[in-house]
């Protein structure tokens, strides 16, 4: 029984990462005229309502988007991002924040196509009500793991897999990792863009190690920690992202960029970010 709900989180930190990483390798990618699949294996609601007032403890998009919203020193690698949270805010006022679903189908053009899965039935419901005007957006109430499987190869042969597990089950770590196995035997030029978290727990900490194992042909790491570790239990204290087959913009951007969101994002004096990448 899934209980992840990705409201409470929308618009976090670790929001604020995966989706300036996605913004970016899209916009790259839609730069050639050749049609491109974007492939969402784990949905979410697709937007967000922000809590203006937030219960204690759920306060995260205060300490996420909040913080670069209306910001004077914003770098501009960075506006591209927060010009998409602009075009759901026309107002000024930050009420709603995209999740990786509308970020990517507002970008596509008439001869792509997304797909998007999301496997708890009240979120896909609202999922799939937004997107019922854009028959290039096919929704589908599966498990994305399995589903990427039936996808690959992309019939353009220029795909964008995004993949976001909430990873609230433990099994989801070594699904990752055998998903996207196959996936690289099957379309070993696409460009996977994998999300997850910094917590203290053996299977987060060994991710990016074992995803290197996979040995992918060019690929990039990044996180954004943005407290030290919990004396005590799980709680998240950053979160990253593995890039297989990164655009060329990326490593670039990323080095501009994650010194300054290190220190806007940051809840203590240990926040730091880490960048590694192997691009032959
Ligand atoms: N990608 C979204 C974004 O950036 O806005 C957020 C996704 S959220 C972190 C993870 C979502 O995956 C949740 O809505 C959860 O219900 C859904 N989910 C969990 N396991 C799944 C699976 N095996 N297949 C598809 N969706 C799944």
């Amino acid at each position: 029984m899934l209980s992840y709900r990705h409201a409470f989180h929308a618009g976090n930190h670790a929001d604020v990462l995966k989706h300036v990483v996605l913004v970016e390798a899209m916009r790259y990618l839609l730069r050639k005229d050749s049609p491109l699949w974007y492939i969402d294996t784990h949905a979410g609601l697709g937007q967000y309502t922000l809590n203006p007032r937030p219960p204690a403890g759920q306060a995260e998009w205060l300490d996420g988007i909040a913080r670069l919203w209306q910001e004077p020193a914003l770098p501009a690698a960075l506006e591209p991002y927060l010009a998409r949270v602009r075009t759901l805010n026309p107002d000024g006022q930050l009420r709603r924040y995209p999740g990786s679903p509308r970020l990517a189908a507002d970008l596509l053009r008439p001869g792509d196509k997304a797909w998007l899965y999301e496997l708890l039935g009240k979120d896909f419901e609202v999922l799939q009500a937004q997107f019922r005007e854009q028959p290039q957006v096919r929704c589908t109430a599966a498990d994305g793991f399995a589903a990427l499987k039936g996808l690959l190869p992309p019939t353009p042969r220029r795909g964008l897999i995004f993949i976001d597990p909430s990873y609230e089950v433990k099994s989801d770590y070594q699904r990752l990792l055998d998903t996207l196995a196959d996936a690289l035997d099957r379309f070993a030029g696409g460009c996977y863009l994998v999300w997850y978290p910094v917590v203290q727990r053996a299977e987060a900490l060994e991710l990016p190690s074992r995803l290197l194992a996979l040995q992918p042909p060019r690929w990039l790491r990044t996180e954004l920690r943005v407290k030290s570790p919990p004396a005590e239990g799980y709680g998240l204290y950053g979160s990253g992202m593995f890039v297989i087959n990164p655009t060329w913009t990326l490593p670039g951007m990323l080095g501009e960029v994650l010194p300054w969101l290190a220190r806007r994002l940051a809840m203590d004096e240990s926040a730091t970010h880490v960048l590694q990448f192997d691009l032959p």
